[in-house]
């Protein structure tokens, strides 16, 4: 493409809502335009980023045998109401009526809507497995979106579904698509990892996301430098601690004067203690009622553990006037002797013998409190967040944090939907029986701002090869020497009809703006063509990556650069 007449509008502004490098440099690189809050629209050079992950996508899911599909956006509230997610999903659901006031829903995800194209074509164990996949625009009216489309409410989605007769059966058609997310991620140049991850609003049993590590994540990570644990933070599993020994003789329980003094930190710092001496008390609701949740005061509560431990729909920190009605005392005081509620503890406090806690009164604290003579407790669990000095859940070795990027997520859904929504085949037997599900999906827009994520300089994008929208640039440093302007056209010309990507920057503009863009767009073989080198028959080939510049003859171009790409760089 000539980028005259290119549709490639670059610049230096960045807008003040693009915080992170992906979002300033897709902006600055032409590459999106946000059209309202969360809302973005591809521009040819972006899209076509967007394709290649595309490509490598359909390459990846027709090797594993998936086969595309492509379902509506627009799903009737009748089949949310028959999963169940019509009341649960909440407010990311973007629902709405038609003229005859039926209600509908813009599709966040397809679990539903494949369910039921499936349950009323397939009706065999002979007709399983399926799987189902289709590259498709979802909606999730997302409470903050952000980072331009790494977190935005209308996005590119490939989602599969794969349909099993029996769990035997779902265990390969996932491991098919696990193996196919790898060669999908690797063939994207990206530095991933696959991580052990909660199942959320989706549901199921089991799942592991594909991590992009990159410094500006939002989620962390946590795996093993000795064995293959990985696992996204919230569910990475703290081993039971071996129980310490009981040194501290019992004391009898004391109420002392605490004015004011609330959090762990001023406890410390008013009673002279340690943090691991405190138990912090906290009181969630779940579902609406108040539950208490102890930790050692040194640690920290991991709110899907505990979700997941209370199996509740809804958990959060409890508002001010149930924690009154809980404990009898305003926030900051809350404490486990004697409350109402339902009480959870942490294994942290397996084998406290003496510790300090709110006394469920305001301004006052209790201490020496013994667990299991003052209070007892409903069940000890796991219910905290893991911390780098914590050993392998797996194998005790020593374990790592990172940053990370959420690109695809792989779920065993088992029978969720198939038992809801009734997806029924008959086995050898004649008998009748339930599906097991799996469902797949990769983040399209994500992945292509994640590449960008983990690979950019102070200039720039530097695209990963297959990611990139082009793979050269043809940079004539003056366009009105017609030497110039000839051998540029020339190469052009013949990598074109070798079929390699290339943009001809054939612009009247000083060299250092050609240069400036070229570094910005980020495309991976820049070839200089100027009157210096051009006088010995040669031109100069810079790596985007490197900047390693180097000067070939003429001649040797066209294989050069093939070498380059089938290489990969
Ligand atoms: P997150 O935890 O980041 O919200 P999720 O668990 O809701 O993600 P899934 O339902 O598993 O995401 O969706 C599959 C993939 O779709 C994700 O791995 C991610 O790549 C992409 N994705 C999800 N939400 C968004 C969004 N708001 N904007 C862009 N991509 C998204
Ligand atoms: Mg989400």
């Amino acid at each position: 493409m000539r980028y005259s007449e290119m549709f490639l509008p670059t610049g230096r502004e960045i807008p003040s809502d693009a915080e992170l490098i992906s979002h300033q440099l897709m902006i600055r690189a032409g590459m999106i335009r946000k059209l309202t809050g969360g809302i973005y629209s591809y521009l040819p050079f972006g899209y076509r980023a967007i394709r290649k992950v595309e490509q490598i996508i359909r390459e990846e899911m027709d090797r594993a045998g998936a086969q595309e599909v492509f379902l509506p956006m627009v799903q009737p509230a009748e089949l949310w109401q028959e999963s169940g997610r019509w009341v649960h999903y909440g407010k990311e659901l973007l629902r709405f009526r038609d003229r005859h006031e039926r209600e509908y829903c813009l599709g966040p995800t397809h679990e539903e809507v494949i369910t039921d194209l499936v349950r009323h074509e397939i009706k065999t164990y002979r007709q399983l497995p399926r799987n189902l996949y289709q590259i498709q625009t979802k909606f999730r009216d997302e409470i903050r979106p952000r980072f331009g489309v790494m977190r935005c409410r209308e996005f590119g989605m490939k989602d599969a579904y794969s349909f099993d007769a029996d769990e035997a059966g779902a265990e390969i058609s996932y491991q098919k698509m696990f193996e196919a997310y790898k060669r999908i991620f690797t063939r994207c140049g990206l530095n991933f990892r696959p991580v052990e991850a909660d199942s959320g609003a989706i549901g199921g049993s089991f799942s592991h996301e594909f991590m992009v590590i990159a410094d500006s994540g939002e989620d962390a990570i946590v795996f093993c430098g000795a064995c293959h644990y990985a696992a996204n933070l919230e569910k990475a599993e703290v081993a039971k601690p071996d129980q310490p020994e009981n040194t501290d003789p019992p004391l009898p329980i004391e109420e002392i004067h605490t004015p004011g003094v609330k959090t762990i930190e001023e406890v410390c710092a008013f009673l002279r203690v340690k943090p691991g001496e405190v138990v912090k008390t906290l009181i969630f609701s779940a579902d609406g009622v108040a539950v208490a949740v102890l930790i050692r005061g040194d640690q920290e509560v991991n709110e899907v553990k505990v979700k997941n431990h209370l199996g509740c729909e809804s958990l959060e920190l409890a508002p001010d006037d149930l924690i009154l009605a809980a404990t009898g005392s305003p926030r900051g005081f809350a404490g486990a002797v004697g409350i109402k509620t339902r009480i959870i503890a942490d294994y942290s406090l397996l084998g406290m013998t003496r510790c300090i806690m709110g006394a469920n009164r305001e301004d006052y604290h209790l201490r020496h409190v013994k667990p299991g003579r003052d209070f007892q407790v409903e069940a000890h669990a796991d219910l905290r967040v893991i911390r780098e000095t914590d050993p392998c859940p797996r194998c005790g070795g020593a374990i790592h944090l990172a940053r990370s990027i959420e690109v695809g997520h792989v779920f065993k859904l088992g029978t969720k939907y198939s038992k809801a929504m009734k997806a029924l085949y008959l086995d050898a037997t004649g008998r009748e029986q339930t599906m097991i599900m799996g469902c797949y999906g990769i983040g399209i827009g994500r992945t292509v701002a994640a590449a960008i994520e983990a690979n950019h300089d102070s200039d720039g994008i530097v695209w990963p090869l297959p990611l990139a929208p082009y793979q050269v640039i043809i940079t004539p440093v003056n366009v009105n020497e017609k030497s110039l302007s000839e051998t540029a056209n020339r190469i052009y010309d013949t990598l074109k009809d070798k079929g390699v990507e290339v943009i001809l920057d054939d612009r009247d503009e000083r060299a250092g703006v050609k240069f400036k863009d070229a570094d910005l767009i980020g495309i991976p073989l820049r070839i200089t063509v100027g009157p210096k080198k051009l006088a010995e028959g040669k031109v100069e080939i810079m790596s985007r990556r490197s900047k390693e510049v180097i000067d070939l003859p003429i001649d040797a171009v066209e294989a050069f650069v093939l070498s380059k790409i089938s290489e990969g760089m």
